[in-house]
């Protein structure tokens, strides 16, 4: 009975590839044109748009169980998706931290999908050219070829990875087996109060609680406070805790301010404890000639997280970790798995990737930072990452031109913060007055600012981690924001 309800099963086998390759073949000449000519006409472009309800309405659809022709598919992602981006490979989107990609990268993202190879390991040409990149990494930084390394999803990750590692080395018992529990002193870590989120949620996920990272204050240019992290410390190992790892910022997410890293480094030895970076933002500093004595020092760290897909414009995602002790590295991740042995020859005669993070299968990451960095040299990254300071130097200029326009930090590297301040306005009137210029920049698709709060002063905030801004998008957004704040001002 039961075998009578079942659906006819036929004995023709099915697969994905098409029934006609030059069908497909014309598509993707289609979808290959259409974004060059995307690509090429950005500027004509608004940074952002408001999505119409009938365009919203569609990514509200049920599960497809038919099939739709291919062509049809792309037509729909032609019309409602491709016009609606967030708005980051726009030369004037300067809004929280992105990269603004290239169309090497995008290349590089198809042929990655097209060998569909997994990273978690293996003798296959894409693992060595996963290992190659991290390598180029350690040069980047100045690690030596002896160091470690792992390319993750972005910062966030390899931020994870560098402090799970701390923990393990800095616990004084076996964490792996006996997990936190086991740990006599509870393990403190320090940062920064300008200290991105994700240090938070890794503490979080590593059992240490978010009292376990201590923010330390910040000075003027808002650089964490040497004087009050050794007394912090000090203060700790009084009351029974354990200090165990010290967390520079080099370029904080609010500022772009870098933390003292020589100072750091001399203190962190002193006081026996890791020393990571986060260099999310300004690690490739070390690569542009005009800037790279701002992170000198940072080849002392014990671990640095650095992120391909922000200063070197690779496609999201690709972040790097890298850790001067190898051993270490592994030692947090390795696994033996009966599933996973090694063989002498074939296939699974390499090292398995996966043994160094989180991820068993791993997307192929490194193809797309390899590609533009054969294609465009490391100097020429190096010189577009001065090129963003040099930006954000002249927009600093223009703002302090109008006295209309104040700055609210000190312009470090990229990151510009600023507001429209009239005259004799309250506090609370200035933010939303602020807000209001930012939501209609967006709105009318002129430019994506975003904005923050430093030391309790609310701010416009312009990132300028774009390979295709130029001077006079900078004019625009000055021009636009004194446009807009007469015009908002009662
Ligand atoms: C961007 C950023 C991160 C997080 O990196 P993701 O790539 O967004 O995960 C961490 N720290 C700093 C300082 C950052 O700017």
């Amino acid at each position: 009975m039961d075998a009578l309800r079942r659906p006819a099963i036929s004995d023709a086998e099915e697969t994905l590839d098409p029934t006609d390759w030059s069908d497909v073949r014309a598509l993707a000449h289609r979808v290959v044109d259409d974004s060059i000519d995307y690509l090429r006409d950005i500027r004509k472009r608004p940074v952002w748009q408001e999505m119409p309800a009938e365009v919203e309405s569609v990514f509200e659809e049920l599960l497809p169980h038919a099939p739709t022709p291919l062509n049809e598919v792309y037509q729909q992602i032609s019309d409602n998706l491709m016009p609606y981006p967030m708005g980051n490979i726009h030369p004037r989107f300067w809004s929280w931290y992105m990269g603004s990609s290239n169309v090497t990268g995008a290349l590089a993202d198809f042929l990655a999908a097209i060998q569909g190879s997994n990273l978690g390991g293996g003798n296959h040409a894409a693992a060595l050219m996963d290992s190659q990149v991290v390598n180029w990494c350690k040069e980047m930084m100045g690690f030596s070829p002896s160091a470690s390394g792992t390319l993750v999803s972005g910062g966030s990750m390899a931020n994870l990875i560098a402090l799970t590692v701390a923990r393990n080395v800095k616990a004084g018992v076996d964490i792996r087996e006996d997990g936190v529990d086991a740990v006599e002193k509870p393990l403190r870590f320090y940062a920064s109060d300008q200290v991105h989120s994700c240090h938070r949620k890794a503490l979080e996920a590593l059992g240490l609680g978010n009292k376990a990272l201590r923010r330390i204050p910040t000075d003027a240019k808002l650089r964490i406070d040497i004087a009050s992290l050794r007394a912090s410390i000090s203060e700790d190992r009084a009351a029974g805790f354990q200090p165990a790892c010290l967390i520079a910022t080099a370029g904080t997410v609010n500022s772009g301010a870098i933390d003292d890293l020589e100072a750091l480094a001399n203190l962190a030895s002193d006081e026996g404890l890791w020393f990571h970076v986060d260099g999310c933002i300004g690690a490739l500093l070390a690569i542009a000639p005009a800037n790279a004595y701002r992170v000198s020092g940072i080849a002392r760290a014990d671990s640095v997280a650095l992120d391909p897909h922000k200063w070197l414009h690779a496609p999201f995602e690709v972040g790097c970790v890298l850790f001067r002790d190898a051993s270490a590295h592994r030692g947090a991740f390795a696994v033996s798995q009966e599933y996973l042995e090694s063989t002498p020859r074939g296939l699974a005669s390499a090292e398995w990737l996966y043994e160094y993070g989180l991820q068993t299968t791993r997307g192929f990451r490194a193809l797309k930072v390899w590609m533009a960095l054969w294609e465009h040299g490391v100097a020429k990254f190096g010189r577009l990452i001065d090129q963003n300071i040099a930006q954000a130097r002249y927009l600093t200029g223009l703002i302090e031109q109008k006295p209309i326009l104040e700055l609210v930090a000190p312009t470090s590297i990229n990151i510009v913060c600023f507001r429209y301040s009239p005259d004799g306005i309250e506090d609370a009137a200035r933010k939303a007055l602020n807000i209001e210029i930012m939501l209609r920049l967006q709105e009318e698709g002129i430019a994506a600012l975003s904005d923050t709060t430093i030391h309790g002063e609310h701010c416009l905030r312009v990132a300028i981690n774009n390979h295709r801004t130029r001077r006079e998008d900078l004019d625009i957004l000055v021009q636009e924001a004194l446009r807009l704040g007469a015009l908002l001002t009662p």
